[in-house]
């Protein structure tokens, strides 16, 4: 086991910059992981990470050893691929008994490999499957046992790249739940890339946004999610994706164009501000006398995601997607939605398609604050 760092790394190719000054420190047996979009650089920085990106500035420390100049095959990392592959003659324990025979961990007697197979078969739940062959596994089966292969392996730091990338949805979400528990118990040190936002808040410890090659923020699932540093990861977690208005500011208080988005927002906000709220946030109420921001508006559009609605609500002009558990939201219905004013998040202003710091969150504006508490005191 060890801790992992890494200090201003940058990583090259030859026509495109890779990533750009990356800082990162891995506690020992923390479970971190990558999010980013298609090209972000996530498979790069785990590659930097194993020495086998050839240009690369800064400095990698892994188990406290610096890694300058130490080739790939003796930084004991143990890294797998999106494209696992097993070797299909031969059966699941001679292929995860491979990687012990290498010699790169050391000499195992056969007894000792047995041991460890059966170890990590038994984490994976394959270990009845010991004795087929890939070909008479199921995929999520030969998903596993290829994993199985690169954690068979003792290593400091695992680097797991997408590994569920190939299985269907409802499979994914088992094996998710599966490698939880999985990193709980074998308390490597784990650099886990995805792109799906869920299995981000779901297996990591900590998650790190990357965009453009530059970590756009590092923090707990809790943080990211209740506190996006911009609006490119607001949008990365959740879908549908967080509603984004622009809005003026006229004294403290920010409005959107169709004016029924009317919120207090922080201290030197300046004139124009973007406001975000996620669809799940916003609930579908019957009495208007909820706390937080109150939408009226009319729905538009329906749509039906299992046991939950995607609601299009035409709020003053200003387009709303909500998502609710109320099935009898149909189209042309006037509704109420309302808000925690908190879940209200309040981003500076730009141009179209750029991305903007967030600021904070909402508060009461004050004209509703004033006719609020009026009558009470
Ligand atoms: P991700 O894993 O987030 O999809 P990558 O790390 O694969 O991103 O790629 C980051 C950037 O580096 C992309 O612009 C990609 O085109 C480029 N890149 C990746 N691998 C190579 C390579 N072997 N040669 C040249 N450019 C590469």
């Amino acid at each position: 086991m060890g801790s992992l760092a890494v200090r201003g790394l940058t990583a090259r190719y030859d026509r495109t910059t890779a990533l750009h000054g990356i800082d990162l420190e891995l506690a020992d047996g923390e479970f971190f992981v990558i999010l980013g979009p298609s090209g972000a650089g996530k498979t790069t920085l785990l590659k930097s990470v194993a020495g086998l990106v050839d240009d690369t500035d800064g400095e990698i420390r892994i188990a406290d050893r610096d890694m300058t100049g130490v080739e790939p095959y003796h930084r004991n990392v143990a890294m797998a691929f999106e494209s696992y592959a097993l070797y299909p003659q031969k059966t699941v324990r001679e292929n995860l008994a491979s990687p012990l025979r290498s010699g790169r961990s050391g000499t195992w007697t056969l007894g000792q490999q047995n041991e460890r197979i059966e170890q990590v078969a038994g984490t994976l739940g394959i270990e009845r499957l010991l004795e087929r062959f890939p070909r008479e596994l199921s995929n999520g089966q030969r998903q596993r046992t290829a994993l199985g292969r690169v954690l068979v392996r003792p290593a400091d730091v695992y680097l797991l790249d997408e590994p569920l990338s190939h299985l269907d949805a409802k499979l994914r979400a088992a094996m998710r739940a599966e490698l939880k528990q999985l990193g709980e118990m074998v308390h490597t040190t784990t650099l886990y890339v995805t792109h799906d936002y869920q299995e981000a808040l779901a297996l990591g410890d900590r998650v790190g946004v990357l965009r453009d090659g530059r970590l756009v923020q590092v923090g707990t699932p809790e943080q990211v999610w209740t506190e996006p540093a911009d609006t490119f990861v607001a949008r990365a977690f959740g879908q549908p994706e967080m509603n984004l208005f622009d809005a003026r500011v006229n004294g403290g208080i920010a409005r959107t164009e169709g004016g029924r988005l009317t919120v207090g927002v922080p201290d030197g906000s300046g004139d124009r501000v973007r406001l975000g709220i996620r669809p799940r946030d916003l609930e579908l109420v019957h009495d208007s006398g909820a706390a937080g921001l109150v939408l009226r508006g009319r729905i538009t559009l329906t749509e039906r995601l299992g046991r939950s609605v995607e609601l299009s609500v035409d709020v003053g002009g200003d387009p709303v997607i909500a998502i609710t558990t109320d099935q009898r939201a149909a189209e042309g219905d006037e509704v109420t939605l309302s808000v925690p004013w908190k879940l209200v998040h309040v981003f500076a202003a730009g141009e179209p398609g750029a991305d903007t710091a967030r600021l904070g969150s909402a508060t009461s504006s004050s004209a509703e604050t004033t006719a609020a508490t009026g009558g009470t005191r």
